[in-house]
């Protein structure tokens, strides 16, 4: 396949600041090598070169999602999907179920996603002798859409030992019928005595998991991701088998969770940077604390109608505060998961005393999330040179719960992409899919908008144009991975990176951007994702 392209005839938004709006782009071995106008871009394209007309379509460079879950993303889509849109009753799970046993043999795993008896005729939970029917030789386990219910069978209630004689585990239920015999229904802690013996996916297994989440990316524009989480040697070496195999589909910065892996990296001398446009080590990782809808979040003051409970640390402050400093003295950018206006004030102390007892120049450290902030914590940011990295996507499913737990008032400055821009302030648009799909346009959408998953509006002093929120998405999520001088701009010399837009996105309102289709995707200049192949 030719990797010479030129697209003409377009909106082509550079995200280029000298050149912010061209209608042609070429791309020769991979690299853009004009952008500029129709005539000129052909020309420097080479007469190979395939020739893409936009008729007036907006392209963009290559989308960057600047925190996600690739390998969870993949194994969700590896799962049995029912959904209420694909399955409406428990004949209709069991046959979703049968269907994958089919492909597997005996003992393996079925594990299923996304079933509502609100939704499904039968108004009930599916029970292990509606499964026992189907499988009977496999255990099977459904999570219902919340993951706060699973449904198992019996093959599966014996591998976790789970008996009429078991007692409920503390914040846990085995449902039972009359006589005291499970279900199959199970609620909260009690999920967990089967999970618990549902085997980790192989290497084989997240590499396809990773091909299938790449897939996904690709068709929502996305050319390059970040995983937000290595732990494992057998992911590290599933992501670079892809790589050698040339079969990675999207461009992935790796942070590596700091407790397993940290001083194997260390010992080996490697540090952020180390790898190739496609696939590179990127910073050290680590959880301060949860979230805004679990109120596990650490908060200054106390969640909304609950006096007592400012959320939780992961582990004792110190211990996380030390931790964070010996990454970054090891030459680590470091990116660290923190939500609450409390674990945001430690990780800024954390990045303060790094740099003062170690000083080291563009660290560009990341505040995962950075949800709930002031603005004296932005000044702060700011100040500090921190990068923060806004769950775009999680103001726009969130925000009802967002509002219950914390208050209006608290979310003032919550993903405030404006305020980031005036105040010159780098921050990357983000998913964290799989906990929200992978979909960029709603986080496009969010940012223009302000407006939620309900339709309703939450501080619109904070929407952005669209050049500010295609930057979020592009050249912020680049600079957060040291990676601006290769992309996230089209630019002579930058990567052939591309998103094509089903249409000007100038025409489109800020409310209608999530449902925005892409038409193809680009990346080094190859068609990676077509939607007119599908
Ligand atoms: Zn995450």
């Amino acid at each position: 396949m030719s990797s010479d392209v030129v697209l003409i005839n377009g909106h082509v938004m550079t995200v280029d600041p000298i050149n912010p709006v061209a209608s042609a782009v070429a791309i020769r071995a991979g690299r853009v090598v004009h952008v500029g106008s129709d005539a000129d871009a052909r020309a420097a394209a080479g007469p190979r070169a395939e020739v893409i007309d936009l008729r007036g379509r907006t392209a963009t460079p290559g989308l960057n999602d600047a925190h996600a879950h690739p390998m969870s993303v993949g194994q969700a889509l590896l799962d049995v999907d029912i959904t209420p849109e694909r399955v409406g009753s428990i004949e209709g799970i069991g046959r979703a179920v049968k269907a994958r046993l089919n492909g597997s043999g005996p003992g393996n795993w079925i594990i299923g996603r996304g079933y509502d008896q609100a939704r499904m005729t039968d108004q009930r939970h599916p029970t292990r002798a509606d499964l026992d029917a189907v499988a009977p030789n496999n255990p099977v386990f459904l999570y219902r859409a919340c993951h706060h219910i699973v449904a198992v069978n019996s093959a599966a209630l014996k591998l976790a030992g789970i008996t009429a004689s078991t007692k409920d585990p503390e914040g846990g239920t085995i449902d039972r019928d009359e006589h005291g015999e499970p279900t199959g229904v199970l609620r909260e802690s009690a999920i967990g005595l089967v999970h618990d013996h549902i085997p980790a996916p192989s290497e084989d297994s997240i590499m396809r998991a990773l091909e299938l989440a790449g897939r996904a990316f690709l068709r929502t524009g996305v050319t390059s991701t970040v995983e937000a989480g290595i732990r494992e040697p057998k992911e590290m070496s599933a992501y670079q088998r892809l790589r050698q195999s040339d079969s990675l589909p999207v461009r992935t910065y790796l942070m590596m969770m700091i407790d397993e892996t940290l001083e194997h990296m260390a010992g080996l001398g490697i540090r952020t940077g180390f790898g190739d446009s496609w696939l590179r080590i990127g910073p050290a990782k680590l959880f301060l604390d949860g979230s805004i809808g679990g109120r596990t979040c650490r908060m200054r003051q106390p969640f909304e109608g609950e006096a007592e409970n400012v959320g939780l640390w992961m582990e004792p402050p110190d211990v996380m505060k030390s931790k964070v400093i010996k990454a970054h003295s090891l030459g680590f950018q470091v990116g660290v998961h923190a939500i609450g206006d409390a674990a945001i004030d430690l990780i800024l102390d954390a990045y303060e005393e790094a740099q003062a007892r170690y000083p080291r120049q563009d660290t560009r450290h990341r505040i995962e999330h950075c949800s709930i902030v002031d603005f004296a914590t932005i000044r702060r940011i700011k100040r500090i040179a921190a990068v923060p990295i806004p769950g775009t996507s999680f103001m726009y499913y969130f925000t009802p719960a967002y509002l219950q737990n914390v208050g209006a008032q608290r979310l003032r400055y919550s993903v405030c992409m404006r305020t980031y821009a005036e105040q010159d302030i780098i921050a990357a648009a983000s998913t964290d899919a799989p906990v929200v799909p992978v979909s960029a346009t709603t986080g496009l959408g969010m940012m223009m908008s302000r407006t939620d998953v309900n339709g309703d509006e939450i501080w619109t002093e904070e929407t952005v144009d669209l050049e500010t929120a295609v930057q979020a998405y592009t050249w912020n999520g680049a600079y957060a991975s040291f990676e601006e001088h290769s992309k996230g701009s089209l630019e002579n010399g930058k990567l052939g990176d591309v998103c094509v837009f089903e249409t000007d996105l100038r025409q489109v309102a800020p409310k209608e951007m999530k449902d925005v289709a892409i038409d193809l995707t680009i990346s080094e200049g190859r068609v990676a994702y077509d939607r007119s192949v599908g």
